[in-house]
């Protein structure tokens, strides 16, 4: 593949491509994907797996938020087709979206929900019993299902089956029992992780992350901090975290009733 790809102008796109096609020594080429049923099951790796990588090799690059930027921006579109759709179906940004960036993004979210060690560990585990054999998706689904003995349906069904996106929405804000409580709702079908960051006047700041496991069971969820003083700005969301509307990420408080 490196034979085939053009020289670049920037530093960025070199570490980027040659990255990219280095990752592709193992998916499809240590393993037998079906790039042309299953795109997503190499070019999704090849473009998630060096993201860290690319990022520390070419200073100034975060090729991570570039691609949750993208993603968001096209996410719920008309063109945007579940990642199972056969590959050789699609073409365009269909095709692009569901081989490469929300593929991408849902490995990284997987990597945030499971954890560093254990996605490494199963990812691991994928190759070692595909090598030089055909997976097809439900391989792929079912080593991790088994290999870390937890049931990812919820979020294998979501990310790679379904038409949807990414929206988390403040709903609700309010001080009760000397708390903050700030209501959460998924507004998508997509489960990303919570990050709530939320400033008082005077200078203090908290951050308050969640699993994207709270959407397993729910579309909503509160969240409580002990409050004193006023606040000036409830934050949702950041730019590793996909989400199609920010609309909704933001609650500006009134400055005499948040000191209640
Ligand atoms: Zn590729």
């Amino acid at each position: 593949m490196m034979v085939n790809d053009g020289s670049m102008d920037k530093l960025s796109e070199t570490v980027h491509v040659t990255s990219h096609e280095i990752t592709h020594s193992y998916f499809p080429f240590y393993m037998g994907t079906n790039e042309r049923k299953y795109a997503w099951m190499d070019e999704g790796w090849a473009t998630m797996i060096p993201f860290d990588l690319q990022a520390s090799l070419a200073p100034g690059y975060n090729p991570r938020e570039a691609i949750v930027k993208g993603y968001s921006s096209f996410a719920g579109s008309e063109q945007d087709m579940p990642v199972m759709t056969l590959s050789y179906m699609m073409k365009w940004n269909s095709y692009r979206f569901a081989s490469y960036s929300k593929p991408a993004v849902a490995y990284d979210q997987l990597r945030a929900l499971i954890g560093r060690k254990n996605f490494d560990n199963a990812l691991r585990e994928f190759i070692a019993r595909w090598n030089g054999k055909h997976p097809i998706p439900y391989d792929f689904f079912n080593t991790f299902n088994d290999y870390l003995k937890t049931d990812l349906n919820w979020f294998w069904k979501p990310w790679f089956f379904e038409k949807g996106y990414p929206d988390l929405a403040i709903k609700d804000v309010k001080v009760e029992d000397n708390k903050l409580k700030v209501l959460i709702k998924n507004e998508g079908n997509i489960p990303v992780p919570i990050e709530l960051n939320i400033s008082w006047q005077d200078g203090r700041k908290v951050n308050i992350p969640r699993s994207a496991a709270v959407w397993k069971d729910t579309d909503s969820t509160w969240i409580e901090t002990g409050t004193s003083g006023n606040i000036e700005k409830i934050e949702l969301g950041d730019p590793a975290i996909p989400d199609i509307n920010k609309m909704n990420n933001y609650f500006e408080l009134n400055r005499q009733s948040a000191s209640k």
